[in-house]
């Protein structure tokens, strides 16, 4: 931490603050200049306030240089990192693909969706059961029914599962169908649930708070880690800016940042980021060439007539047009998508 007190500040002060920093278990050096003395506080704690600091008498500006997140930190673990998920790895040089529809609506559907993505190298299937929908009158999802129906799709098309869980009391029922568990942007700071995904092993799919910065959502993913649950997946989903031509603003800054400040794989779901369906090719396509890990897609057999998300949804059609554009990104970029399957 360092402490600029302001110019002329007169000795007494500057002791003061000394003396406060050391009361507080710091090392202190002094540097002093013309007129000016800045003070270096070694051994600042995480979770120390530095407001503390800031409001003592003649104290110009604090800083803090080192970050109040150490297990999603890079300065904590260097090398990236990646784990296996039945039989993929997320984090390596395989940008994943997780598609499907936002919320699951009946057997036929996620069959013909699941049926759809296997062929196009997606690996996971999404969709939601239990939905955080804006209004208590929208759709809220068929819960385990929903669950059924897309862990059987999954399964007959070797796709692994990720779904929404919004409360502690759905972790046991989801995590009988789930590869993963996906905690949405509504819920990103649900303390007590990412406490308790912590104390599990199975892998948590992060999405940003509309209204996250992206230290927010590191400690987030601190939350699930200081449990003990190492296997933590960022999505980058867009945020709430004043921009109103979509319907959210896609923060893909935040992937460099975040590779930068973090060791943890980063997906982009663009058809939130965007939430109109025209302009989710071309944000898949810039996410990738930004260097995200994966893409979550939302793809309807029927978009108009969707439960949720309809206008956001991809036609299947384009499902693929968007999987072939992608590929090419990747490859310019020694990544990977997987193939499609060969046509029989
Ligand atoms: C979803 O994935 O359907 C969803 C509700 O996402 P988010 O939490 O990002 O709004
Ligand atoms: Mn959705």
């Amino acid at each position: 931490m360092v402490v600029v007190m302001e110019p002329g500040a007169p000795e007494s002060r500057i002791e003061a603050v000394i003396q406060r920093l050391n009361d507080e278990g710091f090392g202190v050096h002094r540097t002093t200049g013309v007129g000016q003395s800045v003070l270096c506080a070694v051994g600042v704690k995480r979770e120390f306030d530095i407001r503390l600091i800031k409001v003592l008498d003649s104290v110009a500006d604090v800083y803090r240089v080192t970050e109040p997140y150490k297990f999603a930190s890079r300065s904590w673990k260097h090398e990236n990192t990646t784990f296996d998920i039945d039989g993929v790895t997320v984090g390596g040089s395989e940008v994943l693909v997780m598609a499907g529809p936002c919320s699951v609506e009946s057997e036929e559907q996620m069959e013909a969706t699941a049926a759809f993505v296997a062929t196009q190298g997606a690996t996971f299937l999404r969709g939601g059961a239990f939905k955080p929908r804006s209004s208590p009158y929208s759709f809220q999802g068929l819960g385990e029914e929903g669950l059924r129906y897309m862990r059987a799709a999954a399964d007959r098309h070797g796709l692994r599962v990720i779904t929404e869980v919004m409360e502690i009391g759905q972790i046991d029922l989801i995590d009988s169908y789930t590869h993963v568990f996906q905690v949405g942007a509504r819920n990103m700071q649900n303390f007590n649930l990412l406490k308790e995904l912590g104390r599990g092993d199975k892998p948590v799919f992060l999405k940003r708070g509309p209204s996250a910065t992206i230290e927010e959502w590191l400690m987030a993913a601190e939350y699930v880690m200081s449990q003990g649950n190492p296997h933590v997946i960022l999505c980058e989903r867009g945020i709430r800016t004043f921009e109103t031509y979509t319907r959210n603003t896609l923060d893909l800054s935040a992937v460099p940042v975040v590779k930068k400040k973090s060791h943890l794989p980063i997906f982009v779901d663009p058809s939130h980021g965007t939430g109109i369906r025209g302009k989710v090719i071309p944000m898949a396509r810039a996410a990738v060439a930004a260097g995200a890990d994966g893409l979550m897609i939302e793809v309807h057999p029927d978009p108009p007539n969707a439960a949720s998300d309809g206008p956001q949804s991809l036609f299947l059609e384009q499902f693929a047009e968007l999987m072939h554009q992608v590929r090419l990104i990747a490859h310019a970029l020694d990544r990977t998508i997987r193939e499609p399957a060969a046509a029989s």
